[in-house]
């Protein structure tokens, strides 16, 4: 049996192929001049193709665009095309086994796999429709604006009625845990299980934009996307598909940790926007906090950025997670401004987000703009990430904890240590 979700349109209509008819099958019959027939079945073949590029655009629509996900309400559809593909492509969803609303509109899945194990995708909402076109910087913990607007409390019901929000980012799984080991993060601590299926990913975004318009994707849930490279570019091939869900590249972030040989093998097969956990100014920093760092470290990442083949005006987005008193000062500052000249590039400040699976600190908050004031007055697009949903632990891998389906979980079992 073959799973909808896993299918990119050109697999779909590989797969519908055999059931194609041509009326000139019938002349086949009667032609015995060779080049004659070879020239008939030429042109059979084409257009039976045709017939099934067809058919998997319309199923692409149904399923990607319409949301129908039983054949029989697929009333263009033969009925013995229809017959076929019950017997054999399954539709795929996933078993929302929770799911919450934080006060700030953060919404929060937890979805439960077949073989029982459980992912998390989280849909943030930002900058109400009527602020855009103003400046949308952040707001830190002590409610202080200092850029731009103040995002206000969401007015988002269970119904996710979204009408007021100009974009809805969903943040996906990569993986069932993570093999990465990064110090200060919960996912990290627990391990990999398993990297997700392509269904499995694309039907994350399926089922959310089942619940709500989602309009952007970011690969920044559980996994080191990278770490499932294959996979996770199939599925970008899939949600960019014009006859599906039409992302727009732009709208598609795919995030890593570096995992340098991954990122020319991703845009070797589809063209989606990249971000960069950097984390840190030097490599001794880096290595300490991140494993990967010590098979390749900054300078071989950056170069690879550099390769990336970004076109238009996009640019790399560079996370960078502060910890208090680790990488948090002005001298970092100025290195982190120092390596990324040259390269079209944003940063996004995530002041660390704390657990019980890690000693560090969040900096002080006049700590982390003046981090951000000296990359703007480098000329530096800088931003720095609201924590959103903490109150439903929307942070990396913490709900999954709670739960206690995670390796590992005896440590955390008293999580969540919310921040204050
Ligand atoms: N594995 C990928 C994507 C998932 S992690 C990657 O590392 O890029 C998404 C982002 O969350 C990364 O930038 C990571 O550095 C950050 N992160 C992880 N744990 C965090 C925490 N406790 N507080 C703040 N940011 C965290
Ligand atoms: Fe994995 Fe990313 Fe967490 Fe590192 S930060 S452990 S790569 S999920």
């Amino acid at each position: 049996m073959l799973i909808f979700q896993s299918l990119t349109k050109s697999d779909l209509a590989d797969a519908l192929l055999p059931l194609s008819t041509a009326k000139e099958e019938r002349d086949l019959r009667t032609l015995t001049d060779e080049s004659e027939r070879e020239a008939l079945l030429l042109k059979i073949g084409k257009k039976k193709r045709k017939q099934a590029e067809m058919r998997a655009k319309q199923l692409f629509h149904w399923v990607y665009q319409r949301y129908v996900t039983d054949y029989d309400q697929m009333t263009d559809i033969a009925k013995e095309i229809r017959a076929w593909l019950k017997d054999n492509v399954k539709i795929f969803r996933l078993e929302e086994s929770y799911s919450k609303q934080s006060e700030d509109g953060t919404y929060k899945f937890l979805w439960k796999l077949n073989d029982t194990k459980t992912i998390e995708s989280v849909i943030i909402p930002a900058a109400l429709k009527e602020k855009v076109g103003e400046e949308v910087m952040s707001t830190l913990e002590d409610g202080k604006r200092y850029s731009g607007i103040e995002v206000e409390k969401a007015g988002l019901d269970r119904e996710l009625d979204t009408d007021s929000w100009a974009r809805l980012t969903a943040c996906i799984s990569s993986q069932v845990g993570c093999a990465m080991a990064c110090k200060f993060c919960l996912t990290g601590v627990q391990g990999l299980d398993r990297s997700l299926e392509v269904h499995e990913v694309v039907t994350q975004v399926h089922e959310l934009r089942m619940r709500a318009p989602i309009t952007n994707i970011v690969f920044m849930g559980m996994g080191e996307p990278l770490h499932n490279v294959k996979n996770i570019a199939k599925a970008c091939q899939i949600l960019l598909d014009e006859d599906g869900m039409n992302f727009s590249k732009r709208k598609v972030t795919v995030s890593t940790s570096g995992l340098v040989p991954a990122i020319a093998e991703l845009y070797e097969q589809t063209d989606v926007s990249l971000a960069i956990s950097l984390n840190a100014s030097t490599d001794e920093q880096r290595s300490q906090i991140m494993p990967v760092n010590k098979r390749w470290p900054i300078a071989e990442l950056l170069a690879a950025c550099r390769k990336v083949p970004l076109g238009g005006h996009r640019r790399i987005t560079f996370e960078y997670v502060m910890l208090r008193d680790f990488n948090d000062t002005l001298e970092d500052a100025k290195r982190v401004a120092q390596m990324l000249r040259g390269i079209p590039s944003k940063v996004n400040l995530i002041p660390f987000n704390e657990h019980s699976g890690a000693d560090f600190k969040r900096p002080k908050d006049d700590t982390v703009l003046k981090f951000q004031r000296y990359l703007l007055s480098q000329g530096y697009t800088t931003t720095v990430r609201i924590s959103r949903g903490r109150d439903i632990l929307a942070a990396c891998g913490q709900l999954r904890s709670l739960f206690g389906t995670a390796r590992g979980t005896e440590k955390h079992r008293d999580a969540p240590q919310l921040a204050p």
